[in-house]
C-alpha cells in the first residue's frame, strides 16, 4: 500500500509567516505520512536560528511531523548536509549530456537578458556554452574559471501534467531555456535538489505556492532524465492583502511568531489558517485530526484568499470560548497567574472566556479582581463624582446582609434606594470595577469577595493608579 507522503520543505532564510504556515498545515492535513525538510543550500542566507524558530512555529501550531528534524541540529533532512548524494546525479546527467558546464559571467548574462527585454523576448539561456567541445572546457578549467552547471533542456516538446488544484497544465521546453543546477560555488540551485529529494524521500504529493508553477516543468524534467519518480504538484494560490497585493509585510503579513506574542492561540491560528483558501462547512474550532479528517482538494479554491485580520480576530474569540481550561490556563502567562488566588480560578477563566480576547485584557481584570491599584477610567469617576454618598452607604449594607448571595444583594439595594437598570448598575460598577463596561455584575461581585466589596463601596476610589 502507497501512503499519501507530503512534506513542507522551508527555506530557513526568516520567520515563518502566514502563507508558509498555510503550506505546511495543507500538507499535514492532506498527507497520511508529513515531514520537514530544510532547504538550507543558500548557505549566505540561511540560518540555523531560524531552523530553531520555524520548528518552534510549528511545534506551537500543533503540527506533528513523522520525518525530518526534530531538534536543529542538521541531519539527513537538512538539503546543506546531502550534497554528496546531488554530486551522485550530477554525474549521471553530465555522464548522459545532459548537462553542461557553463562560464558566462553574470554580467554577461544580464546584458543577453537585457537585450532579449528590449526585444519585447522573454528572457531565456542563450545556449552560449551548450556546445562547448572537451579541449575549450579543459582550457577554462585549467584558467581557474569556476563554472556552473546547466541542464540541457530538449527541444520542440511540451511537458504536461495534471495540477492538484489548477488542473491540466502545459509547458513548451523552446520557452524554457538551459537552466542552472549547480551554481559556480558548488552549491546545488532550488530546482535540483528539491526535486531529488522529493523523489529519494518517496514524497508522492507536494502541495505549494502558486510561486512554484513555472518551477515545475524544469523540475519534471530533472526527473525525467534522471529516471526517477515524480510527486503529483498541487499549487495553492497565494494570499493577498486588504489591497489586493499578495500578502507582504507591507500589507500585513505577520509572522507567526508576531501572533503568538500578541496572544493569539494556535487553535485561532490553525483554524484561521485552514480556512484561508479552503471551505469547511463548520464555523467552529476544529482540532488537526479533525480538519484533517474533513481536507479535501476539491474544497481548496482556486480564487486567491484574503487575508482579513477580522476574521483572525474572529477565531480567536472562538478558541478563547472554547479551548480547555489549561490551555487558557497557560495562556494567561506567569504574570497574569500570580495575580489570581487558587479559590477563584475556575471562574476567573469562566470570566474570561466570554469578555477578552487577549492576555493583556484578562491582565486588566485581573488587577481589578484581585488587587488595591487597579486603572480608574474617566467615565467611572464621573458617575462616583455625582452618585450621593446615601447611595454608597446602602450598597454597603446590603453588601453586609448578603455577603455571598449577588441576587440577595442587588435586591436589597434595588428595594431600598428606590432605583433600577442603569441609574442601579452605574454607580455600583463604577465603585466596584473603577469601569462602567465588563463582565456580568453577579461575576465580580463573587470574584472581589466580601471584604473587597465592602472596601470599595466604603471608600470607592476616584483617582486612577
Ligand atoms: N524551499 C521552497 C520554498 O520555501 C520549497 C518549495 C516547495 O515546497 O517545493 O518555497
Amino acid at each position: 500500500m502507497r501512503y499519501i507522503k507530503t512534506r513542507f520543505a522551508p527555506s530557513p532564510t526568516g520567520l515563518i509567516h502566514l502563507g508558509n504556515a498555510r503550506t505546511a498545515l495543507f500538507n499535514r492535513f492532506f498527507g497520511e505520512v508529513f515531514g520537514v525538510r530544510i532547504e538550507d543550500t543558500d548557505q549566505s542566507r540561511s540560518r540555523l536560528e531560524f531552523v530553531e524558530a520555524l520548528l518552534e512555529d510549528l511545534t506551537w501550531l500543533g503540527l506533528e511531523w513523522e520525518f525530518g528534524p526534530t531538534v536543529a541540529i542538521p541531519n539527513e533532512y537538512f538539503q546543506s548536509q546531502r550534497i554528496a548524494i546531488y554530486a551522485r546525479y550530477y554525474s549521471r546527467l553530465e555522464e548522459n549530456g545532459l548537462a553542461y558546464p557553463c562560464f558566462c559571467t553574470a554580467e554577461e548574462l544580464a546584458l543577453t537578458r537585457k537585450v532579449q527585454l528590449s526585444q519585447g523576448l522573454p528572457p531565456k539561456y542563450s545556449g552560449k556554452c551548450a556546445h562547448l567541445g572537451p579541449n575549450e572546457i579543459a582550457q577554462k578549467l585549467a584558467q581557474g574559471l569556476k563554472p556552473a552547471l546547466r541542464f540541457r533542456v530538449p527541444t520542440g516538446q511540451t511537458v504536461a501534467f495534471e495540477d492538484l488544484i489548477r488542473g491540466p497544465q502545459r509547458f513548451a521546453t523552446d520557452t524554457i531555456g538551459d537552466f542552472i543546477i549547480r551554481r559556480a560555488d558548488g552549491t546545488p540551485s532550488f530546482f535540483f535538489c528539491n526535486a531529488i529529494d522529493d523523489a529519494l524521500m518517496g514524497i508522492t504529493h507536494v502541495l505549494r505556492g502558486e510561486d512554484h508553477l513555472a518551477n515545475t516543468p524544469r523540475q519534471l524534467l530533472i526527473l525525467q532524465a534522471l529516471d526517477l519518480p515524480a510527486p503529483r504538484y498541487g499549487h495553492i494560490s497565494l494570499i493577498l492583502g486588504e489591497d489586493g497585493a499578495p500578502l507582504s509585510k507591507r500589507n500585513g503579513s505577520v509572522s507567526i511568531k508576531e501572533l503568538r506574542e500578541k496572544g493569539y492561540l494556535p487553535q485561532a491560528v490553525v483554524n484561521f489558517l485552514a480556512r484561508l483558501g479552503h471551505s469547511y462547512a463548520e464555523e467552529k474550532i476544529l482540532s488537526i485530526p479533525e480538519l484533517t479528517t474533513n481536507f479535501r482538494l476539491e474544497k481548496v479554491h482556486l480564487a486567491p484568499a484574503r487575508f482579513d485580520p477580522k476574521q483572525l480576530d474572529f477565531w480567536q474569540t472562538l478558541a478563547v470560548r472554547t479551548v480547555s481550561d489549561e490551555d487558557l490556563w497557560d495562556w494567561l502567562g506567569k504574570a497574569i497567574r500570580a495575580l489570581i488566588p487558587p479559590a477563584a480560578q475556575d471562574q476567573f477563566l469562566t470570566l474570561v472566556r466570554s469578555n477578552c480576547t487577549f492576555p493583556n485584557q484578562a491582565k486588566i481584570w485581573a488587577e481589578i479582581l484581585f488587587c488595591d491599584s487597579y486603572p480608574i477610567t474617566e467615565a467611572a469617576q464621573k458617575v462616583l463624582v455625582q452618585t450621593p454618598p446615601d447611595f454608597l452607604r446602602l450598597a454597603l449594607e446590603a453588601a453586609y446582609l448578603h455577603p455571598e448571595n449577588y441576587s440577595g444583594f442587588i435586591t436589597a439595594l434595588r428595594v431600598h434606594s428606590g432605583r433600577r437598570g442603569k441609574e442601579l448598575f452605574e454607580p455600583l460598577r463604577a465603585a466596584l470595577t473603577g469601569r462602567l463596561d465588563g463582565p456580568e455584575l453577579g461575576q465580580i461581585y463573587a470574584l472581589l469577595g466580601p471584604k473587597r466589596v465592602s472596601r470599595r463601596l466604603a471608600e470607592p476610589i476616584t483617582d486612577s493608579c
